[in-house]
């Protein structure tokens, strides 16, 4: 396999048969004529056969990669916003074969208002060392890396809902303002990825405090136990057995921190570089560096200097903003408990039953096509 900057990729084989998967209604409701007016021409030139299919319903991309032939596919492609490719990951985890099923490389072309995948695949692909990009652009260096077809492992993030309900995320577990805005600002879909600006602003005047608890297993790089304490909780289906995450009515670990505070403005899991096109959120963060970055903000922060720090994020500045409200940890287990009898959780950036939620890291468990 080639080597591009310490990072060892696989190949696409060649010719590859390649499922685009488009949501016709994602961001601008525009994304299958930015299909046929950026990417269909590239990816003849680069003779990447593809097939199209246009999603219909809500988890009709979800039942679909749950029953498809998947020794017919090299790779499955999404252009949507990050929304689609949450129900393509949690489709092929539902599958008897979800350990074979989930290895098949998954590409993301930005169709949608919310395009944090997209975002950090152009960024790990090295071309957003000084800028970064938006709209077209970002189309089109995702169109580019689809044919060059260099597949490197992801992280995904087994979560564990109140109802014993178990999803798997590639992107974020959010609660208290950022998931508000996620929410808030499917109204303003229509403007594009400028939704969240929007939203931002609007929160900001109504600025809540949110009561709960938190607690993380940090990311230690002393040696670890070669046994993990069998807490296996284990899933439905077979799928990977959580070894790090008791039952959500047990207690948390020895092992793991329990944060003091219990006001936060908000509490943000996130495994990928970006959580918007123009929000650099982890300056650090690859695909597979298998830590969940867990930021929270803890009440008392003032509007202007929350407003501050998403304004520094879209340079990666946020933490050198010594804002003494703003916490950082690598985990790779996390607890959250909300006290308040009212708020909104996301997972990927869509929402999830609102309660008390657990999540633990499964390095590498997928594969992405990004180089
Ligand atoms: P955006 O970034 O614009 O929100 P997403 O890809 O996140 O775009 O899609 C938004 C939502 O639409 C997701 O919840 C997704 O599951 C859902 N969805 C996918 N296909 C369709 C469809 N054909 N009709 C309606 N909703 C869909
Ligand atoms: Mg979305």
């Amino acid at each position: 396999a080639p080597i591009g900057g310490g990072v060892v990729y696989a190949e696409l084989r060649r010719p590859c048969r390649v499922m685009i998967l488009v949501n016709p209604h994602s961001g601008r409701g525009q994304a299958l004529q930015l299909f046929t007016g950026h990417v269909r021409d590239m990816l003849a030139e680069a003779a990447v056969p593809h097939t199209l299919v246009i999603t219909e319903h809500q988890n009709h991309a979800r039942e679909l990669v749950r029953k498809a032939d998947l020794s017919q596919w090299d790779a499955l492609v999404i252009m949507s916003g990050d929304g689609l490719l949450f129900e393509v990951i949690n489709g092929l985890m539902e599958r008897e074969d979800w350990r074979e099923a989930i290895q098949t490389p998954l590409g993301i072309l930005p169709g949608g208002s919310g395009n944090a995948l997209a975002a950090s695949v152009h960024h790990y692909s090295g071309e957003a060392e000084v800028t970064s990009a938006w709209n077209e652009e970002l189309l089109l260096s995702c169109g580019f890396m689809l044919c060059k077809g260099l597949v490197r492992s992801m992280d995904l993030v087994s979560i564990h809902l109140a109802s014993r309900r178990r999803l798997f995320s590639f992107l974020s577990l959010a609660w208290g303002f950022v998931s508000d805005v996620d929410v808030e600002s499917e109204r303003y879909r229509h403007v594009g990825a400028i939704r969240f600006l929007m939203g931002t602003l609007v929160r900001l005047a109504s600025l809540r405090v949110y009561q709960g608890r938190l607690a993380y297993l940090p990311v230690v790089e002393a040696p670890t136990p070669a046994r993990p304490e069998t807490l296996a909780c284990q899933g439905t289906a077979g799928a990977p057995e959580d070894s790090l995450l008791p039952g959500l009515d047990q207690p948390v670990p020895e092992s793991w921190t329990v944060v003091r505070e219990e006001d936060f403005v908000l509490v943000l899991a996130i495994y990928q570089s970006h959580l918007a096109e123009d929000l650099w959120t982890v300056p650090g963060a690859l695909a597979d560096d298998g830590a969940i970055h867990l930021f929270y903000v803890t009440a008392g922060i003032s509007r202007p200097a929350l407003l501050r720090l998403f304004l520094a994020m879209e340079k990666g500045g946020h933490l050198a903003c010594g804002c003494p409200h703003l916490v950082y940890e690598k985990v790779k287990a996390l607890r959250l408990e909300p006290v308040s009898p009212q708020g909104m959780i996301t997972v990927d950036g869509e929402v999830v039953e609102y309660g008390p939620v657990q999540a633990q890291i499964h390095p590498g468990l997928a594969r992405l096509i990004c180089g």
